[in-house]
């Protein structure tokens, strides 16, 4: 009798599922690999060999033979918009369309096989058209396209008429309604902020439409391997996910950023653009407070940061710059004061914020670096500790690099981003812009992180697909500008950034962010093993499977458990 229950006592509880025959990274501090895990619930039970595994295999134990191929961690991306990259799910294609008679066809067949849709929505060109491009194939139908650097929508004669823009329609401060320079009537063009000016005349869209939204939106991260999101959005977004987390049915961990814009917050509808005003009061702040207040965190979503939009983009001279562009005599604006942005990051780092700052130009970098500094300076250290952030940083001075590791801020990159600094062309045309240096001091990922910078990586879809494959190529292959140091990352140093480090710029990395016993179990499997043939063109990383939360949410085509 007491050796069977000393039996009994040994022989550990069967496992849910298990994963063997994987080249599994898992990228815990010592970032070892071995070749299986097993998950009960929702956590991962154990990570071992194969027989040390196949141990916790009972009669319901699900077995995925990963085949060889890589086991990561789930991916983090650390910079998304979520409604507006489900939007651009729902709309015609664009990201192929070059010219308007590929507009046009394009457009046209969409809104042929959709006779069931009001107003056609839809983004991803990287071109310039106007409305009169699209009307020939339009109809009576309204059609709002966002481009693809999000910089500017196009919409067609009949959605400026429902938005009553004429003429006379004057441009909103921080964006500018385009006008013909010959007829001086409106291009149908809408550039930053400008954008809210046609984006008012879109239907409200109901629970149900962005519901949807979400599901659609959720899928295409499993079938990335995303399976946990910053997402960059609006208070109302935030009654959808809460609504879908409490029925059970959020398949993604979105850790939200608010954009910390003006007024009356919760006035701005899922999917508006850029605010109109650039200031933010304690009145708001407590606004925001409350809204906090009505999403509690969870494993599934926080409700924690926000988000400061500092300045524009180096193509157009609004990236603002710390000393002139090198074909143009300005320096780019930002939208706070020094005074105006550290009072406000200073204000909500008191408050308990975590806040991510977008700056493009060198000015801009330094700017909020100031003020992550300034905020250190007058504040008490919060008893979680600080982890603000910087989003996109395609220029900083080399003097800056250090004091991302000295105060402790994360370098968020899209490395996708960058992928022009590896096409000689492309490169030539930021050279122009910058001038040579400090065009190659821009998206200074390997330097930061070796002066002990921790980097956050991400896609900033629908920017950018939400696959990470052409993004990890980018910065495995990031060209070489002597006499500044080699950027490279190295696949570790990636997946890292996607997995371990990305947790940890969210608070996450006591639950996300490796295979490790006790942690929650997103795995993602690919279809080949990524350290023998590392992400090297355009191409999409496939995924077999992606498991969220101990279940398998997404299988490609054709893949079994078992061969
Ligand atoms: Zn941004
Ligand atoms: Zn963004």
């Amino acid at each position: 009798m007491a050796v069977a229950l000393g039996l009994m006592a040994a022989a550990p509880p069967s496992a849910d599922l298990i994963v063997v025959n994987g080249k599994v990274y898992t990228a815990d501090a010592s970032h070892k690999m071995v070749s299986a895990l097993a998950v009960r619930g929702n956590r991962i039970v154990a990570t071992g060999t194969d027989k040390e595994i196949e141990k916790l295999q009972g009669a319901k134990t699900r077995v995925i033979n990963a085949q060889g191929h890589s086991v990561l961690p789930g991916f983090i991306d650390s910079h998304v918009h979520m409604l507006a990259g489900a939007e651009g799910l729902e709309g015609p294609n664009l990201s192929g369309v070059r010219n308007a008679a590929q507009l046009q066809k394009v457009v046209g067949e969409f809104i042929a096989a959709h006779p069931e849709l009001t107003w056609i929505r839809g983004g991803g060109f990287y071109a310039d058209f106007t409305r009169h491009d699209l009307d020939p194939v339009t109809g009576d139908k309204p059609v709002l396209l966002m481009a693809g650097d999000g910089h500017s929508m196009l919409a067609n004669t009949k959605a400026m008429k429902l938005a009553g823009i004429t003429k006379d329609t004057p441009s909103p401060a921080g964006g500018e309604i385009a006008h013909d320079p010959v007829t001086g009537e409106p291009t149908g063009v809408f550039l930053e902020t400008a954008q809210s000016l046609v984006q008012r005349a879109l239907p409200v869209q109901t629970t149900a439409d962005l519901e949807r939204m979400v599901r659609e939106a959720t899928d295409e991260a499993h079938k990335a391997g995303v399976t946990t999101i910053v997402n960059v959005g609006h208070p109302p977004e935030l009654a959808i996910y809460d609504g879908m987390r409490r029925r059970g049915e959020l398949k993604l961990r979105i850790h939200n950023a608010l954009w910390l814009t003006p007024g009356s917050p919760t006035e701005f509808r899922p999917g508006l653009g850029f605010p109109d005003v650039f200031t933010f009061s304690e009145q708001d702040a407590d606004v925001f407070e409350g809204i906090r207040r009505t999403y509690p965190d969870n494993e599934l979503m926080t409700v924690n940061m926000v988000k400061i939009m500092m300045d524009g983009v180096i193509e157009s001279h609004t990236a603002a710059m710390l000393k002139p562009y090198a074909d143009e005599p300005g320096v780019g604006e930002t939208n706070y004061t020094p005074a105006e942005l550290n009072r406000a990051i200073s204000m909500m780092d008191r408050r308990g914020w975590q806040i991510m700052t977008h700056a493009l130009g060198d000015r801009a970098v330094r700017m909020a670096l100031d003020g992550y500094q300034v905020a250190e300076t007058a504040n008490p250290a919060p008893a979680r500790g600080r982890r603000h952030k910087i989003e996109h940083m395609e220029s900083v001075d080399p003097a800056d690099i250090p004091r991302f590791a000295a105060l402790g801020v994360i370098a968020s990159f899209q490395t996708a981003h960058a992928g022009g600094m590896n096409d000689p062309q492309h490169r030539g045309q930021r050279w122009r812009y910058l001038g040579y240096e400090r065009s190659a001091w821009g998206f200074p990922w390997k330097s930061i992180k070796d002066a002990g910078g921790r980097l956050a990586l991400g896609s900033d879809w629908p920017v950018v697909s939400l696959n990470p494959g052409y993004a990890m190529s980018v910065a495995l292959n990031r060209l070489e500008n002597k006499p500044i140091p080699d950027q490279k990352l190295t696949l570790t140093e990636i997946l890292d950034g996607y997995t371990r480090d990305g947790a940890y710029t969210i608070f996450e990395d006591k639950r996300l962010g490796s295979l490790e016993v006790g942690k929650l179990a997103d795995v993602v499997i690919l279809a080949d093993d990524i350290f023998a043939k590392p992400p090297s063109s355009g191409a999409d990383l496939v995924v077999d499977q992606t498991i969220f939360d101990g279940q398998v949410v997404y299988r490609r085509d054709g893949v079994a458990d078992r061969k």
